[in-house]
């Protein structure tokens, strides 16, 4: 037997949240949106021919791109688009962090971080949230790499001051500073606007939640032109096509309709706040919300036998089994009707205890 596995590379992949094949479940557990793409992602579907897919698509994607680049009022030489938003902060982290200094993101955060940070050999440290699960911005104050916010984060659904990432922004101007807004629709403030003001800064964001396209697979960066090309120098250099027929053209379906986009995303907002406010009833701590979920902690019973719960009635929320988050439920927004079975079978078992 040869030695060929010492030449592996071993890494701990991230572990997304399940997707259970079960009929009639309540699946609010991996923050996808429980309303319908807009209109317009159906009947372009519809009238795509099939014969079009021998061909190649467009590498630059161009009709999406054209399309954000119009939403967001920026020149489309500054929008990177990719296979969801995890493609995009992929390629950004192998594009921005090639420094001995080690990338700053907090211990709280979207998991997915340390996972390409240690798939690249980037160095790494995670200064800790405060007590009240914030992001203290003076960590970010010192030597480093490149850093990597999510506003609002994930999973505690706190959203961070935007004066606060600009001076992040504006006190690391030998750092790309990646904010990832995957969440940002549901009440945060976009740093979209400081693009043009700072070069270090990309901002990146998603279809998955605010825009009920997580199957189609659809992310983009924004950011100052040389950041944006030096992404697809790398992209192009290990798969120049990653964006396929049916998601481009649908994607610029669902960016051209706003008015289903702010009803959709006010509905969601409207639902979290009355699903707060019962769970709070109810004897629940929940973190201040600006995302399509909350996270929330019982004060006596703990989240995982309420996860366990849940499950055997197939209603699925997410929980972390890590220091710090181990009593709290993160629990995905998803209908009123689908809310309220939810509320119903937290009381019934509260009660019975
Ligand atoms: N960033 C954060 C903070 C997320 O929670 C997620 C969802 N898992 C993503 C990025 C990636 O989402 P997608 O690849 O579907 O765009």
């Amino acid at each position: 037997m040869g030695d060929w596995k010492k030449n592996l590379r071993v890494v701990e992949p991230y572990v997304p949240g399940e997707q259970p094949k079960q009929e009639n479940m309540i699946k609010l557990n991996t923050n996808e949106n429980p309303y319908p793409p807009a209109p317009g992602v159906e009947k372009v579907l519809k009238s795509m021919e099939t014969g079009d897919f021998r061909l190649y698509p467009k590498p630059d994607a161009r009709e999406l791109v054209d399309a954000l680049a119009e939403e967001y009022k920026v020149p489309a030489n500054q929008v990177f688009v990719g296979v969801g938003s995890d493609d995009v902060l992929g390629m950004a982290f192998l594009t921005c962090f090639n420094s001995e200094k080690p990338v700053l993101f907090p211990d709280i955060t979207y998991s997915f971080y340390p996972v390409w940070a240690d798939l690249f050999k980037i160095p790494y440290n995670r200064p800790a949230l405060d007590e009240n699960f914030c992001i203290k911005k003076e960590d970010y104050f010192v030597e480093n790499g490149g850093i990597v916010i999510a506003n609002p984060n994930a999973p505690t659904s706190i959203a961070m001051p935007l004066a606060d990432i600009e001076e992040i922004v504006a006190k690391n101007p030998d750092s790309v500073v990646i904010v990832d807004e995957a969440y940002v629709d549901f009440g945060g403030k976009s740093a979209l606007p400081l693009v043009d003001k700072y070069e270090n800064l990309l901002v990146v964001q998603t279809f998955s939640k605010s825009r009920s396209m997580a199957g189609m697979r659809i992310g983009f960066a924004i950011g100052n032109k040389e950041l944006i090309d030096a992404m697809y120098a790398v992209r192009n250099s290990y798969n120049s096509y990653t964006m396929n027929m049916p998601s481009i053209l649908c994607g610029v379906e669902a960016v051209k309709d706003r008015v289903y986009f702010d009803k959709t995303r006010n509905a969601i907002m409207e639902t979290r706040a009355d699903v707060a406010k019962k769970l709070e009833a109810l004897g629940f701590t929940v973190l201040p919300s600006s995302a399509n979920f909350l996270f929330a902690a019982h004060e006596s019973v703990p989240a995982e036998e309420l996860f366990m719960m849940l499950r055997e009635k197939h209603i699925y929320v997410r929980y972390f089994k890590s220091p710090r988050i181990n009593n709290y439920l993160r629990i995905t927004i998803g209908t009123p009707e689908q809310m309220e079975i939810f509320l119903a079978e937290v009381e019934k078992y509260l009660a019975s205890k």
